[in-house]
């Protein structure tokens, strides 16, 4: 369904991430691993057109994206859950999870769409009118996911959910987010720092250093190689 080839990007002359490939295919979960500022963002920034790339391929389901607007590329289904979740603290639960139906199609099946966030998200229902800002920082982020959820994704990018949430919250969004991409037709890109949980939910895996895609594999392959156990699961 995605196959990105090697695709470069940064910031002004600077180049971040270089050559980078991978693929993802229908009903998968993929992650991208790596420690801080290795260029994980920089790789989803450039997929889903928030950063234009310097050049490659970003080719989802036959539609060549690379270099297209953001939006043309949200239209094409990929929707991204941003680090940080970036809500609008002042608004309420419903209101910010309304702005995630951003097309005619989304609107159509709005109450459909937040009736299957609320099964997954069942806090959410409970705070529909109360400030997204004095959410505890695991239902902001289950507000984000919904958010992205409403926009009907076929592909869902999820980075760094994990960010500052509680062990068993963390758990609670990787299951939703393994439950989308077997039983709901929603592929899932996971980009995690954590790489232990990121391997326990994902089906394979691209380890980036200094923005290079150093290693692949299956969550099993990585899990077992001598690097990953080093520099990264602490073994
Ligand atoms: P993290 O887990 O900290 O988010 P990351 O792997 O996602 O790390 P990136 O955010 O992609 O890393 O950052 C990769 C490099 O790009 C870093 O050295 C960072 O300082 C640099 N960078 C990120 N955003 C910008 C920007 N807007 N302008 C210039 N350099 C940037």
């Amino acid at each position: 369904m995605l196959e990105v080839k090697n695709l470069n990007a940064g910031y002004g002359h600077l180049q971040i991430i270089r050559d980078v490939n991978f693929s993802v295919n229908d009903g998968e979960v993929i992650a991208i691993l790596g420690s801080n500022g290795a260029g994980k963002t920089t790789t989803v920034r450039a997929i889903t057109g928030m950063l234009k790339p310097m050049s490659g391929s970003v080719n989802f389901n036959g539609q060549e994206l690379c270099g297209k607007s953001s939006r043309a590329i949200l239209d094409a289904g990929i929707i991204q859950v941003p680090e940080g979740r970036q809500l609008f603290t002042e608004m309420t639960v419903y209101e910010n999870l309304e702005l995630g139906a951003f097309s005619d199609a989304a609107r159509e099946k709005l109450d459909e769409s937040l009736k299957f966030c609320y099964k997954y998200f069942p806090k959410l229902e409970e705070r529909t009118s109360q400030s997204a800002g004095t959410l505890s920082g695991g239902e902001q982020q289950m507000v984000a996911v919904a958010r992205a959820l409403i926009g009907l994704p076929k592909l869902l990018i999820l980075d760094e959910p994990s960010l500052g949430l509680a062990p068993n919250i963390v758990d609670e969004i990787l299951t939703v987010a393994h439950d989308m991409a077997k039983n709901n037709g929603i592929s899932v890109i996971l980009v995690e720092q954590d790489v232990n949980k990121a391997l326990k939910t994902a089906d394979k895996g691209y380890v980036i250093e200094n923005g290079h895609v150093v290693l692949s594999g299956t969550s099993a392959e990585l899990q077992n190689n001598e690097h990953v156990k080093r520099a990264y699961l602490g073994i």
